[in-house]
């Protein structure tokens, strides 16, 4: 069996343990006689699986009693729409911080419902137009905002919130690339929302965690499947579920509690991004990594060579030695290695190695 280094943005790595137990599974599920994909959405096989994810997701989390777990499809884009239709009421404003290609999407999304106001953005002349996250002085915040909304990694341009500003208003957050990441004091959070394609599974399932509290306020007023309250009422299975991609990410959950939970998760992630910006700060001369320190994500890192040609010559490089996803997104160009939580020590330590020895063949 191959298996390459994989440094795709999503969907990305999976944990080999959790893609060996499916692989084990998927013929005869527990002794049922079939795969886990031929069970009714109804049936205890099924609901077995659902409800262990949910389980383990508040456990790995620390989501209380307070907030509902769902699982929802349509990705983090169709949340851009989900979270105005629900929570932005007639004569509201809505605040969103913009860091990045993805928050601009979800602002744009606000105009079908009601009024979005820039709380702060980051965007600067130049490229990589995004370099870093504001800090919560910067933000200008209107306390009468039906929520405050603002994307925790971005994806694109490799920065990252190291720590959440205090908001008046209800605040919502787009995990969709560092879920998982590190511990995180969801208890501030109205709602997260991420695309599980990153850290927790495969794509087709969206994790919603959103606040009872903050639920309540939601308007009624709109289509039963667009509505959270849809999914809090009957257990994420109003209708057929995503089953395959729940039963993946139940895998990827067991496996993050095994690994000792998210602490454990941080300190590997911690060691992966210091291992990589080590070697790219000891090259600055060749290697121009442009996101602000204080702001660098752990999960994407971008930095870029002293020319396309070389970058994509590292590209190629790279692939041939079995180290794939490293070009930069096609709106920002340079490289982007993202090393989520399945992307092992052993794979970054390589890529490092390589990225010296490239600098030393090509400088
Ligand atoms: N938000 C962020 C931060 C993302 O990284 C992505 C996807 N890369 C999205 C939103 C869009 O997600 P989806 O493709 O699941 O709609």
């Amino acid at each position: 069996m191959r298996r390459v280094d994989n440094f795709n943005a999503g969907p990305s790595a999976l944990p080999l343990p959790a893609l060996e137990r499916a692989q084990r599974e998927l013929l005869d599920f527990e002794g049922t006689g079939m795969s886990i994909i031929e069970h009714s959405h109804r049936g205890k096989a099924y609901e077995k699986v659902h409800f262990e994810a949910i389980a383990l997701l508040r456990e790995l989390m620390g989501v209380g009693d307070e907030s509902h777990v769902l699982f929802m499809q349509g990705g983090a884009s169709q949340q851009f729409a989900t979270v105005p239709m629900n929570f932005l009421h007639a004569g509201q404003s809505a605040d969103y911080v913009i860091t990045g290609g993805w928050s601009e999407k979800a602002l744009e999304e606000t105009k079908w419902f009601g009024k979005a106001r820039v709380a702060a953005t980051t965007a600067t002349e130049g490229t990589p137009k995004f370099k870093r996250v504001p800090k919560p002085s910067e933000l200008e915040l209107d306390p009468a905002a039906a929520y405050v909304h603002l994307t925790s990694n971005n994806t694109l341009f490799g920065t990252q919130y190291q720590a959440f500003p205090d908001t008046a208003a209800p605040l919502v957050v787009d995990m969709s690339s560092d879920i998982l990441c590190r511990p995180m004091d969801v208890s501030k959070m109205s709602l997260v929302y991420a695309g599980a394609q990153k850290n927790v599974g495969p794509s087709g399932v969206t994790i919603v965690i959103v606040k009872k509290a903050f639920l309540a306020t939601a308007r009624e007023d709109i289509p039963t499947i667009f509505r959270y309250g849809t999914f809090a009422k009957n257990d994420s299975l109003y209708n057929t579920p995503p089953t395959f991609a729940i039963y993946l990410m139940r895998n990827v959950l067991a496996h993050a509690k095994e690994l000792g939970g998210l602490a454990a998760i941080e300190k590997t992630n911690r060691a992966k991004a210091d291992r990589l910006y080590g070697a790219l700060d000891a090259l600055s001369s060749f290697y121009v990594a442009p996101v602000e320190k204080e702001s660098r994500s752990t999960m994407n890192i971008v930095w870029r060579t002293p020319s396309k040609e070389l970058d994509a010559k590292l590209v190629a490089e790279a692939a041939a030695k079995d180290m794939v996803g490293l070009a930069g997104h096609r709106v920002t160009g340079g490289l982007r290695a993202s090393v989520y939580n399945a992307v092992s020590l052993a794979s970054v330590d390589r890529l490092a190695t390589f990225l010296e020895d490239f600098a030393k063949a090509n400088a």
